[in-house]
């Protein structure tokens, strides 16, 4: 016999009202048909977050004085040869024990050729050393940033410097040093060699002998060791 307490049908209703909830509840999870969904966002590697957020593909370009002004920077010259190098050191070493120190005026006038003064500007080949504060030296001349080859003491102007040998070479062969040669004798090939600083070398002579100071010639370094010491040599 079957039962009349209807708990069959009340359990059928059940199921239907369960599946109804269900197909709800998948509806809502759904996106409703015709509404645009949202593109993909292409997916950003870190490194490729990182360089858009600093911005690292290139650094920043800063001009030059030089290029602010439109002319070109200055180009850092060949450095002499090994062997010139050494033949150059071997000259002002010499100097030194043979003759001590140069004589004053002398030094003044490198001091000018190199670091220039209020109307006349600084050797473009001068350049401020990065390890000691207040020190120079010379870029073109291949001696490097050291304490030998400063071309002054930012604390003690009485220290020997390069500037002090009675006889010391400058690529550019400026007033005051051993191997000195007057602009107007340069050769082209010369010139173009060391253009930035030749270039200088025409004013630096121009305000001289306005200032009314003699350049002395260049000048031979003390014999040795059977070597003439030319000053062309340099
Ligand atoms: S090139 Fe000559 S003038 Fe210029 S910094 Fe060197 S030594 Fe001095």
């Amino acid at each position: 016999m079957g039962c009349n307490c209807g708990k069959k049908n009340s359990g059928s209703d059940e199921d239907r009202a369960s599946a109804n909830l269900k197909k709800k509840q998948e509806a809502r999870t759904k996106p409703p048909l015709n509404v645009p969904t949202f593109p993909q966002i292409p997916q950003l590697t870190e490194n490729k977050i990182k360089s858009k957020l600093l911005n690292t593909t290139s650094p920043p370009h800063h001009k030059t004085k030089k290029e602010e002004i439109g002319e070109s920077p200055t180009v850092t010259p060949k450095s002499p040869s090994f062997t010139q190098k050494v033949k150059n050191l071997g000259k002002s070493v010499a100097s030194r024990v043979t003759q001590g120190k140069a004589d004053d005026n002398l030094i003044k006038l490198r001091v000018l050729s190199c670091h220039g003064d209020d109307e006349m500007v600084s050797c473009p080949y001068r350049s401020a050393s990065n390890v000691r504060e207040g020190a120079y030296f010379c870029t073109a001349c291949g001696c490097g940033d050291k304490p030998a080859a400063f071309l002054n003491d930012p604390d003690n102007s009485d220290t020997y410097t390069k500037l002090d040998y009675p006889w010391v070479s400058c690529p550019v062969r400026m007033p005051g040093f051993g191997d000195y040669k007057p602009f107007s004798e340069e050769t082209q090939e010369e010139i173009d060699k060391v253009p930035d600083g030749m270039k200088r070398k025409k004013e630096v002579e121009v305000i001289l002998t306005a200032r009314g100071i003699v350049i002395p010639p260049a000048y031979k370094p003390v014999k040795t060791n059977g070597d003439t010491n030319d000053s062309s040599e340099s």
